[in-house]
């Protein structure tokens, strides 16, 4: 079973005053806010709103960056004044922007037809069953389930399975949800190991928090050299050191984060 974060404070205290730059990168739903059935109603959790804007407070020297499947409009509405100068990461890195970034991968352009065509088979299912949503993000779209009955949650999964793809649109599962995007070798790996490499930051000076299966590509990326935090389940799979039960525990974790940097921070500039 991974290690709660709280067990490795020690080891990692005394490392946080040696690092002269950190990243701090981490998704938002399920991680900096709590699962709602509403996507559209998520919001960031109150404790992770004070964290990060001592975080914030800490920059250049602390370098913020949020990863979400959310479109990048959609991510800055829900992280105001902490955002202000962290890279944002929309569509799973697919769109990057802030603290100097501005980055869109070809394929979003590429698939926006074949996505326009998906929709129409969507909607559909939404008609269909109750409890489903369809969410259109620009260079992805995402089909909610959580609130539908569980007798409808096998005709879901065949008239999923029914679904004709084009070849260059991918199917992913999620927490009750299930996307599809640009079937391309780019994912919040790929994005975390460009926001990093953009602010020149030693990877063992990142940290990383996610709940979902998307983040484990960020997990690989920092593997054995940063810090990576699963928040959620501690039984769950996942290539992730540390956990944190919930999106108040993965607060109180920035929260511990931002106390040791601040510290840290006298004694950099000394
Ligand atoms: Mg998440």
């Amino acid at each position: 079973m991974r290690p709660h974060w709280t067990e490795k404070t020690d080891a990692m205290a005394g490392r946080i005053s040696q690092m002269q730059r950190v990243l701090v990168a981490s998704d938002f739903d399920g991680t900096l806010s709590e699962l709602v059935d509403q996507p559209k109603s998520a919001s960031l959790h109150p404790n992770a709103r004070v964290a990060l804007l001592k975080l914030s407070d800490l920059q250049p020297r602390v370098q913020l960056a949020f990863l979400s499947g959310r479109s990048l409009h959609d991510l800055k509405t829900r992280l105001p004044a902490v955002s202000d100068m962290a890279a944002l990461a929309g569509n799973h890195g697919l769109e990057i922007c802030g603290g100097g970034l501005n980055f869109n991968h070809p394929a979003g352009l590429e698939t926006r037809s074949a996505l326009d065509a998906l929709s129409l088979q969507l909607n559909r299912i939404c008609r269909q069953i109750a409890g489903v949503e369809l969410e259109d993000k620009g260079l992805s779209l995402t089909l909610h389930y959580r609130r539908i009955s569980s007798r409808d949650l096998i005709l879901f999964e065949r008239r999923i399975s029914q679904l004709w793809l084009a070849e260059n649109i991918g199917r992913h599962s999620g927490k009750m949800v299930v996307e599809f995007r640009p079937r391309v070798d780019w994912n919040k790996g790929h994005a975390l190991r460009l926001i990093i490499h953009h602010f020149g930051i030693p990877p063992d000076s990142v940290y990383y928090l996610g709940d979902d299966q998307t983040d484990e590509d960020a997990f690989s990326e920092i593997a054995g050299q940063g810090h990576a935090v699963h928040v959620g389940n501690a039984n769950g799979l996942s290539r992730a050191a540390l956990n944190a039960h919930d999106p108040e525990d993965a607060a109180k974790f920035l929260q511990w984060l931002a106390e040791r940097l601040t510290e840290g921070q006298g004694s950099f500039h000394r």
